[in-house]
């Protein structure tokens, strides 16, 4: 992600070659390991390890950490930033993935096997309407690497889906999200977790509108 994208917080990938926007919500912000200010994007002289005022320009930089992979990794946040963050550790803004219990294998293929502490793993998560569904017209099936892993709760779907069908079958591209792959422990054959899948995603109007906000070509 450059500048820009971090600054929108939307991630614009080859639009004409993918057909995919990104619409990048929840708690990743900004550069990672960068000693430079979140604001002005000066660098540093040194990396603070705590709250600290950015001699450039005198705001207040603030430092978190947030799960990358299977670890976190410290970030030098502005305070709303670092307000997202606190949000996602506390459990807010997450949208569950339902049914991948149909869907370990395809899971554990992606997340590389399971390990004794369980995964916590970042990646981007694709939305799809199901028009043809026999259980539910509003279906939004999520897919990560082309492959499905679960679908929307009913209730989210229905708010979800007009906005994924506008966007999917209106501006014929489909959208990108940010998603976490977590669970997965395994200590013993009688003691281990399946996987499951949090997506990050804005409100359903301002889903259509991030992505009809991206820029042409
Ligand atoms: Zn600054």
């Amino acid at each position: 992600m450059g500048i820009l994208d971090f600054l929108l917080g939307i991630g614009r990938p080859a639009r004409a070659a993918t057909q995919k926007v990104q619409v990048l919500v929840g708690p990743y912000d900004g550069p990672k390991e960068q000693d430079v200010c979140p604001y002005c994007f000066e660098r540093l002289a040194k990396r603070p390890g705590r709250r600290t005022t950015c001699p450039h320009c005198g705001r207040p930089i603030v430092v978190r950490s947030r799960p990358e992979g299977s670890e976190r990794v410290s970030l030098l946040c502005t305070e709303e930033q670092a307000a997202r963050i606190d949000a996602y550790w506390e459990g807010e803004g997450i949208t569950h993935v339902v049914g991948e219990s149909f869907h370990q294998d395809n899971l554990l293929r992606i997340a590389g096997g399971k390990r004794r502490d369980g995964v916590r793993m970042a990646t981007l998560a694709e939305l799809r309407t199901e028009p043809n569904n026999r259980f539910d017209p509003n279906a939004v099936v999520v897919e990560i690497a082309g492959l499905p892993v679960g679908h929307l709760s009913r209730e989210d779907a229905a708010g979800y889906a007009p906005a994924l069908r506008h966007i999917q079958q209106g501006l014929g591209i489909t959208v990108e999200c940010r998603a976490f792959i977590r669970g997965g422990w395994y200590r013993s054959r009688a003691d281990q977790g399946s996987f499951g899948v949090e997506l990050f995603l804005p409100a359903p109007a301002d889903l259509a509108s991030a992505a009809e906000g991206q820029p042409d070509e």
